[in-house]
Parts: structure tokens; C-alpha cells; sequence
């Protein structure tokens, strides 16, 4: 029997971004809207073009840009509402309005102050009214998985007559347990009589960590659209994560019966691209994409690996475009096998990006006895597609010790120019951002600062992600290095350079 197809509905660039700290500016959503659009997604939910001109803007140039995936727009159940995302998406070649309004008593009765017969004129009557400007319609009973059944079945009778084509059911509040949830779908499609002219989806938050699985027995009880996050980012706990459903349902298409549109190939990139925009690191533990999700550390599972693959692995990391951890260059290898190293990891680059890259590899090289697929990863996300840098870091000593003031000198260069200056501080790190921001001008506040290895071993790559504010706007940067201190200073560089880029006033006096 054929699977039945499952849409993928994003919504990293709408509820991903409403993860409190995970703010992107317009450029950085663009990226993550082309990435979902290789690999696959049906769906992209922009944004919520009322709340902000600056998310009108984003979810617009999101319209524009995306061929092969719908694009969509969020709205209150208000006409100016669907009037912002209506104007935002129709420049799509497939856009999509999506109209939300809490059906649950304790909305109704708290947030509205109106009666179950008000509100269902209200969800009809802008369901129309988006229908009025464009065919393609979502409506979201807000708390659905606690409003009072027969009701809710009334609203997606009506919504569904005034036209909407996809009737999404959200656990808004992560409350459910997968029976239960799964049980709502099949009484839904028992009770409301036109229910097959619409799409049934499926929208999970993680607050008891059930997330996933609601979303996996809602499909399994006839929901055909399941909206979710990369890495499950999202409000509070987070959303269902897109790559663990992606991945269950293609594993277990032996249970589930159905497939989705993705590539899912591209899991691991992306993954590491909302990573580094939101500045959320992916914790080694976490399902498909995280660090160890593909490693074996008991001498019996390595064995077993080794004899036969699938004794301990239910997929393969090359099936979600994990880099396999083998050594494939070092020091001796050159530009050629440098390049189509990483044209297997699906990285291409341009020439000059590649000189970059490859003069960051042979530095590496240099100081690593093994380069890591991961570690080449690193590279190229990290320090060649950064925005061309106004400064660069040369050179700095740094003299630290456990019971003296840490002083460190730092050398930047910028068109062509050397400038050198030293700062103590609170430690090497601290002692350096103060140098940097003496050479740059710029006063840069540090918000969060983590770091993490790429790979194991003692001369693993330190890979150094910090949240900068500068002018009361803060920007998220990442870079690695095998010295800690490297790395850290090159992060806050590139912090830097990203401000000095979009304040052309501050671009440094030649
Ligand atoms: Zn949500």
C-alpha cells in the first residue's frame, strides 16, 4: 500500500521564534526559509505579520523569495489582522492565511468575555473574510485539547463551510497525553460531518515533554499536516521537534503508514543553522541531531556496530546528514580532496570562500592530528559564511594566572591596518573583549556566552557561541578554535562585525 503523505507545516520562523531569547532579524530568516525550502518543508509559517512591521516585512520577503513550499501568515480572527497577512503573503507563488481563536472555556470566559455563540461568529466570519482574498485557509481553534468537544466540533463544521481548507487542532498549552490527544482526532473525524473536505493538523507544544509523541498519535489517528519547529524550539518547552517526527515516521512506516516530503538528508544542516542564528545550542543528548545521538561508547555496542550496523542503530547518521565521524584529511591533504570532501557533506562553495576555508583547514590541520568532518562543519559555518569582516583577529598574548589579574594584548586588523591594544580583566576572556572593544570603538555588553566541543579528544575544536548587545540590540555569534580564548574573541568579533555592518556609521576610520 502506498503511505499517505504527511505535510510538514514550519513554524521555527513564527512559534520557533517566540522562544523567549531566540529573536533573528529578517536576513537570518531568510536563510532558515531557503534551507527548509531544499529540504522539502510543504509549509513555511513565516511569521505574524500584524504584531510588528518589522515581521511584516520578514514574512514579505519570505513570500517572495520561496518557489516550492506554501508560505504562510499568521492573524488574530480581526479583518486588519488578515489584512496584514494577506499582504505579506500574497506575493507568494502559494501563500496561506492562518486564523487562530481560543475555543476553550477558560479563553473564552478570561481573555474574551464572550459567549461559545459569539465566538463561533467571529471564527466564521473571518474565515470568510480570508477566504474572500485568497483560497488557501487555515483556521486554529486555540487550546482546542481543552475546549469542550461538542463545540469544538461545531466551530470546524462552520469554519470548514466558510471555506477553510486545513482545520488545525493545537494542544497550545503542551497538556495532552498521546491517548487522549489521539482520541481527539478520531472523535473529530466522527463528529463532524464535513471533516474530509479539510486537512486535519496537528500542532504540539512540550511541557511534559509529550510533544512528539502527541503529534506521532495524532497521524497515526488521521492527522495529515503536522506543524513543528527544528531542534523543537518554540514558547516555553518548546514545540514538537520536526526532525524527531520526520524521522520516526520514516523509520516506523511500518506502524505509522506514511511519509513526508523531506529530504532528510538536509536535518543535520539545518539543525545547526537554527543553532546558530537563535544562539540555542542542541544538547549532546537530544534525538537525531544531537552530539552523541549516533555514538557509540560501550565496548559491546561498538563491537556489535562494527560487525553489523543495525545491531544497535535504527538509522543511519548519513540518512539525516550527520557527518560520519572518520578521519578523511589532515595535514597533507590538499585543496582538490579538501574540496570534495566537502562537497560530500553537501557544502559548496565559491572560490574565494573556499581559499578561506581551505587556509582555516591547513591553520587547523596544523594544530589537530585529525580533521573531523564535524570540525571542517565548523569551519565553513563558522568562519567562512560569517559577513565579510571589518575587523580580523591577527594576533594576541594573553598573561593570566590563578592569583593575578588576567592582561591580554590583543592585534586586529582592518583594511590592511594593524592596531594593537592590551586590557586586564576578569580573566582572559574578559580582558580580551575589553581590548577588542578599545581597537573597534564599539561597546559590546555580553549577554550569554557558552561553549562546546565539536569533537572528543584533547585537541578538539572549542566551539565558542555569545549574545552581544550593542545599542540595545543584540546579536548572536559563533566561532571555534582549538584555543578556547581564540575562539571566544573570534565570536565576539564576528558579534561585532555583524553590528558594524548594519551601522554604517560605525564602519572604522580609515
Ligand atoms: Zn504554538
Amino acid at each position: 500500500m502506498k503511505p499517505d503523505k504527511v505535510l510538514i507545516f514550519d513554524t521555527t520562523l513564527r512559534d520557533g521564534e517566540q522562544a523567549p531569547g531566540a529573536s533573528m532579524n529578517k536576513d537570518e530568516k531568510l536563510e532558515i526559509a531557503y534551507a527548509l525550502e531544499r529540504m522539502g518543508v510543504d509549509i513555511i509559517e513565516a511569521g505574524f505579520p500584524i504584531s510588528s512591521p518589522g515581521d511584516f516585512e520578514s514574512v514579505r520577503q519570505v513570500a517572495k523569495a520561496i518557489k516550492n513550499s506554501t508560505v504562510c501568515g499568521l492573524a488574530r480572527a480581526i479583518r486588519k489582522d488578515i489584512d496584514a497577512a494577506y499582504d505579506a503573503v500574497k506575493v507568494a507563488k502559494s501563500g496561506r492565511i492562518h486564523v487562530f481563536l481560543a475555543t476553550s472555556k477558560i479563553h473564552l470566559e478570561h481573555k474574551f468575555k464572550k459567549s461559545q455563540d459569539e465566538i463561533l461568529a467571529m471564527a466564521v466570519d473571518a474565515v470568510k473574510y480570508a477566504k474572500s482574498k485568497i483560497s488557501n485557509v487555515e483556521f486554529s481553534p486555540e487550546d482546542a485539547s481543552r475546549s469542550e468537544k461538542q463545540f469544538l466540533y461545531r466551530v470546524l463544521e462552520a469554519v470548514i463551510k466558510a471555506g477553510a481548507t486545513t482545520v488545525n487542532i493545537p494542544d497550545t498549552v503542551g497538556y495532552k497525553t498521546p491517548d487522549e490527544y489521539g482520541q481527539l482526532f478520531s472523535d473529530i473525524r466522527n463528529n463532524v460531518p464535513n471533516i474530509n473536505k479539510a486537512v486535519i493538523s496537528t500542532h504540539c507544544h512540550d511541557d511534559l515533554g509529550m510533544g512528539v509523541a502527541n503529534s506521532l498519535a495524532a497521524i497515526k489517528s488521521g492527522a495529515r499536516q503536522v506543524e513543528c519547529t527544528v531542534n523543537g524550539i518554540g514558547e516555553r518547552a518548546g514545540n514538537a521537534a520536526m526532525e524527531e517526527i520526520v524521522m520516526a515516521l520514516q523509520t516506523r512506516s511500518d506502524f505509522y503508514g506514511c511519509d513526508t516530503n523531506i529530504n532528510t538528508k538536509e536535518i543535520y544542516k539545518i539543525s545547526r543553522l537554527v543553532s546558530k542564528m537563535t544562539g540555542f545550542l542542541v544538547p549532546p543528548n537530544k534525538a537525531i541531531v544531537g552530539a552523541n545521538a549516533f555514538r557509540h561508547e560501550s565496548g559491546i555496542h561498538q563491537d556489535g556496530v562494527l560487525k553489523e550496523k543495525s545491531t544497535y542503530e535504527i538509522m543511519s547518521p548519513e540518512s539525516v546528514g550527520v557527518p560520519v565521524g572518520n578521519l578523511f584529511l589532515g595535514k597533507h591533504s590538499g585543496r582538490h580532496a579538501f574540496k570534495v570532501r566537502l562537497k560530500a557533506l553537501g557544502v559548496e562553495l565559491k572560490d574565494a570562500e573556499l581559499d578561506k576555508a581551505f587556509e582555516e583547514f591547513k591553520k587547523l590541520a596544523d594544530q589537530k592530528k585529525q580533521v573531523f568532518d564535524e570540525d571542517l562543519m565548523a569551519i565553513v559555518e563558522d568562519e567562512v559564511k560569517v559577513i565579510k569582516s571589518t575587523w580580523e583577529l591577527v594576533d594576541f598574548t594573553n598573561v593570566s594566572g590563578m592569583n593575578k589579574a588576567a592582561k591580554v594584548e590583543v592585534t586586529l586588523k582592518s583594511k590592511g591596518k594593524k592596531v594593537s591594544k592590551s586590557s586586564t580583566g576578569d580573566g582572559p576572556v574578559d580582558a580580551c573583549y575589553k581590548a577588542i572593544d578599545k581597537i573597534t570603538g564599539v561597546k559590546g555588553e555580553l549577554l550569554d556566552y557558552a561553549i562546546q566541543s565539536v569533537t572528543e579528544g584533547q585537541d578538539a575544536l572549542g566551539e565558542v557561541t555569545v549574545k552581544v548587545k550593542v545599542d540595545g540590540k543584540s546579536v548572536i555569534s559563533r566561532a571555534a578554535s582549538t584555543d578556547i580564548v581564540v575562539a571566544s574573541a573570534k565570536a565576539y568579533l564576528n558579534a561585532i562585525n555583524k553590528v558594524i555592518a548594519t551601522v554604517s556609521d560605525r564602519a572604522p576610520k580609515s
